[in-house]
């Protein structure tokens, strides 16, 4: 029996795209909405086939745990949620005694609505009383996050709606490829373009969204803070720098002007492989347009240097003028479906709700209030993500890890190191729909609710809180995370402090983030229902009231710092942590493919995503094929100073002949993360995900 169309938004990107579900019969069908302002009707791929996923064959149905307790080489069975339950809460417990509390940790995810992200924070700190929390997110923007807090005050990673990129006049998009991973998005480029601004994308290789822009430039990847630091030489040296702006509303430009002032266009031009003509058509189209932007993504931000390389892009849009700025500004394109509001709300290690700081006095009292718990009994920051792995299982590391909504053994940096990480562990816990690459490593797995079946929030790449609405109840046997957490904090006698429902969740998350940067105060569901979501900060009023407009663009006045500026900050070009080298003579870049998301948990099980979709291939220049004399389809090895892995070879004049690409969401012998170096960043603890040494050879015939 049909039933009427439940209004929710796609599981996957950051665009959130608005999709209607009818679920009356199953299985459930989707239609896109036509009104969303991120998708305005369109959808992916992905987002087309997602409804395939809620009765999916291989769903996970009921808990897992070993035949064998303690042998993780046992097979599974299925087991009771109370029998599950009660082993993990043993074994925490046992754990925690024998270890101390910091022998527990917790690695959520970018996934989780805002509801489930707080609930994770507030159950790491209150019911285990761990320091030991971090995300994936961690993996994702965290570098764009710290420059754009150096820098703003704030981190929303687009201070502005989407839309207005197609009134910008000239937008510089660096290291993003949003024809392929958020197609929808395109229609807003498309638009600018067709309205006759200049688009000029930075990219390893030429890419649909670089082929259909005005200029690309394609530097060495590792390489796109000496590209910032050579324009922001040239605005200086051809007289665009925004004076006044300068002097208005930004501190630190003296320094950072003596700092370009070394960064010589021939310099850069040898270093990137851009070349200056180039350069300096993209700063003047930049400075001569009345409204645009700098937007950065992934590309430029997964580095050892992220954050002074976001820093720099971050510069030059000050230079410029161009943040607060009407239709103009500088943003980051936020990766994973709630990466911005997975951030705000407490999975961090040093963040409490609201963007409140687990290190500061007022902040912890703040927030003890709302859970009702002495502020001393909170843990200090703990290690960030990559840390807390490399230590799993190690003396005085963490010796039991839960995980929620993230596929460690795929996405993680150097993925053969984290997995004898995760095998050292005394006890592994994962909640997934699916037996993802890490659950199959675990003693014990939760089957958890997905997109269309649970209520929530989520907060996309434009800081717009939006409602995820339930349009069919999960299948018998498989509750939703904040069940998983509120029992088992029963079992650890802390239950009193946890609800199941998502309701009573989001207004405590309100009063937790009060007055902190991300204030969701004045936001409810019913508001989210008749906007079309709201933008934050949003505070209520001091009488409680939530008729605060939402904060659509930020920075027109002034930037949330103490002396309402922006900073400019110096940051000098450092090469990548490896480069070439006779045993690994090339450069390996990573991405994504259009019909894959992540670690393809969900993607590569859906038989018309995979379909459509190309393998596990590497994407080779031909010229570099010929001297390695490697040809299209062949099986090429993969080597970097951490592992191996085998694609098949792709020819494409599309990258640069001293760079080798691969996709990241398969894993097992296709790992690209097999390859992938942990060097982290020193500020955002980001790791090297985009540049590293590697050698290719052909190891066999198609
Ligand atoms: Fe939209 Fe992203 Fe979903 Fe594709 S994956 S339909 S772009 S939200």
């Amino acid at each position: 029996m049909a039933s009427a169309p439940t209004s929710t938004h796609c599981p996957y990107c950051s665009l959130q795209c608005g999709i209607s579900v009818v679920a009356g019969d199953r299985p459930a069908t989707l239609q896109p909405q036509p009104d969303f302002p991120t998708n305005l009707g369109g959808l992916c791929s992905k987002g087309w086939n997602a409804a395939g996923l809620l009765d999916h064959p291989q769903r996970l149905l009921s808990p897992l745990v070993r035949t064998v307790p303690g042998d993780r080489t046992s097979p599974f069975r299925a087991a009771g949620w109370d029998e599950a339950l009660d082993l993990v809460a043993a074994e925490l417990v046992r754990l925690q005694a024998a270890h101390g509390r910091d022998a527990v940790g917790c690695f959520g995810g970018g996934g989780l609505t805002n509801e489930k992200a707080y609930t994770f924070g507030k159950f790491a700190r209150v019911a285990l009383g761990t320091a030991m929390i971090d995300y994936n997110g961690r993996f994702c923007m965290s570098s764009a996050a710290t420059a754009s807090n150096r820098a703003f005050g704030l981190d929303r990673g687009l201070p502005f709606p989407l839309a207005d990129v197609a009134r910008a006049q000239a937008v510089l998009l660096v290291g993003s490829n949003p024809a392929a991973t958020m197609p929808p998005a395109m229609q807003f480029f498309d638009a600018g373009r067709a309205a006759g601004a200049t688009h000029v994308v930075v990219d390893p290789r030429a890419t649909a969204t670089a082929r259909g822009a005005s200029l690309h430039l394609a530097p060495l990847p590792g390489t796109d803070l000496a590209l910032a630091n050579g324009l922001l030489h040239l605005a200086v040296k051809d007289g665009l720098v925004d004076e006044e702006y300068v002097a208005t509303r930004t501190t630190g430009f003296a320094a950072v002007r003596a700092g370009v002032s070394a960064s010589w266009p021939d310099r850069v031009e040898r270093i990137t492989g851009v070349p200056v003509a180039d350069l300096r058509r993209t700063v003047h189209a930049l400075a001569e347009a009345p409204t645009a932007m700098v937007l950065t993504a992934r590309g430029a931000e997964q580095h050892s240097s992220g954050t002074d390389t976001a820093q720099a892009w971050i510069n030059l849009a000050l230079a410029l003028g161009l943040p607060g700025r009407p239709f103009s500004g500088y943003g980051t394109i936020t990766g994973q479906g709630n990466g911005q509001g997975g951030r705000e709300h407490g999975q961090k290690a040093d963040q409490l709700p609201g963007y409140r700081k687990l290190a500061d006095p007022a902040d912890r009292a703040h927030v003890a209030a709302v859970w009702g718990v002495d502020p001393d009994e909170l843990p200090q920051p703990g290690l960030s993500a990559f840390e807390m792995l490399d230590r799993l299982g190690t003396p005085g590391g963490v010796r039991a890890l839960l995980v929620l909504a993230s596929n460690l053994v795929v996405s993680a940096p150097d993925v053969n190191r984290v997995r004898d990480r995760l095998a050292a562990l005394d006890l592994l816990v994962v909640s997934d729909i699916f037996l993802s690459e890490t659950a199959e490593l675990a003693d014990v797995v939760f089957p958890t609710a997905q997109w269309a079946e649970e209520e929530g929030t989520m907060t996309n790449l434009e800081g717009r809180v939006i409602r995820r609405r339930q349009a069919l109840r999960p299948p018998v046997g498989v509750h939703d995370d904040l069940h998983l957490m509120k029992e088992l904090a029963e079992r650890l006698g802390r239950g009193q402090h946890f609800s199941t429902e998502p309701r009573e969740v989001f207004d405590e998350l309100r009063r937790a983030s009060a007055g902190g940067l991300a204030d969701y105060s004045g936001i409810s569901y019913e508001r989210v229902d008749a906007e079309q979501g709201v933008f934050w900060p949003c505070p209520a009023t001091p009488d409680g009231q939530p008729d605060h407009p939402g904060s659509p663009r930020l920075f027109a006045d002034r930037f949330p710092t103490p002396d309402g500026r922006a900073r400019f900050v110096r940051v000098e070009y450092r090469a990548p942590d490896e480069s070439p080298d006779a045993a690994f003579p090339h450069v390996l870049t990573t991405g994504r493919l259009m019909a894959h998301y992540q670690s393809g948990t969900q993607t590569r099980r859906h038989p018309a995503t995979a379909q459509s979709a190309v393998g596990p291939e590497v994407q080779l220049h031909p010229d570099l094929a010929r001297t390695l004399g490697i040809g299209t389809a062949d099986v090429v090895r993969l080597t970097t100073r951490r592992g191996a892995a085998t694609f098949r070879a792709s020819l494409s004049t599309d990258i640069r002949p001293d760079v080798v690409f691969v996709p990241f969401h398969w894993g097992g012998a296709s790992a690209a993360n097999a390859l992938t170096n942990p060097a982290l960043d020193p500020l955002s603890r980001m790791p090297a995900f985009k540049a590293c040494a590697v050698r290719a050879e052909r190891v066999g015939s198609p």
